[in-house]
């Protein structure tokens, strides 16, 4: 059970990348995370990863490949994985199959969660937080008792400059950008699997359940 996880930010995919790893036992692998924890640990790979960052470089795929490698190699991974935020670019997509092919492997599913643009738009710039106390609210999945204002001290609530809907529309626009490559790449080695990702986060769930469970009977 070998997958790599796609969707846009709001897409929910954090939640369903835990539910995976919990229903079918494998690692959730968060490329935010092994940086996180190789450069902690200061292996090799994390002191090199470490220069960049600190010199606010992108680290370069060749180094980003090493580190999810190194990952997917460990002895958890026996079973499988599920990459979330891995591969970003063309390049790492064909060092991944590239890798896989070494250990003589392959990916089973690319998980593509699909929002449509208008509904992530209002589930992103939805939040609002409180300035006096910090309280955070979200206008759909979490509403003050008031409209807007705080539940715990009654301040006016405000929204953060990374929530407007300029900020997130160019992040969704960068994000398909990046990621149109990938979707292409994967669809024509027939590994992509559309879900729609507008439904309850129960029924996405499934849905995502019957794609990994049908294959592998
Ligand atoms: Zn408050």
């Amino acid at each position: 059970m070998k997958i790599v996880l796609l969707g846009p930010p709001g897409a929910g995919k954090g939640t369903q990348a835990k539910y995976i790893a919990e229903k079918y036992e494998i690692p959730h692998i968060s490329t935010g995370d092994i940086f996180r924890k190789n450069i902690k640990d200061r292996t090799p790979l994390g002191i090199k990863a470490d220069e960049y960052i600190k010199k606010g470089q992108l680290v370069p795929d060749e180094l980003t490949v090493a580190i999810v490698e190194d990952r997917i190699k460990q002895p958890d991974c026996e079973k499988g994985f599920l990459l979330d935020g891995f591969p970003r670019t063309l390049m790492q997509a064909d060092a991944l199959t590239g890798v896989l092919a070494s250990m003589e492997s392959c990916l089973d599913h690319v998980i593509n969660i699909q929002v449509p643009e208008e509904v992530l738009i209002k589930r992103l710039t939805g939040r609002r937080v409180c300035p006096a106390c910090g309280a955070s609210f979200h206008v759909i999945f979490n509403p003050p008792k008031w409209e807007n204002k705080c539940d715990y001290c009654g301040a006016e609530l405000v929204q953060r400059a990374d929530d407007s809907a300029e900020t997130v529309k160019n992040r969704l626009y960068v994000y398909n950008k990046q990621t149109q490559p990938l979707i292409e790449y994967y669809l024509e080695k027939g590994l992509l699997r559309n879900i729609d990702g507008e439904q309850e986060i129960d029924k996405v769930f499934e849905d995502i359940c019957n794609v990994l469970g049908s294959e592998n009977r």
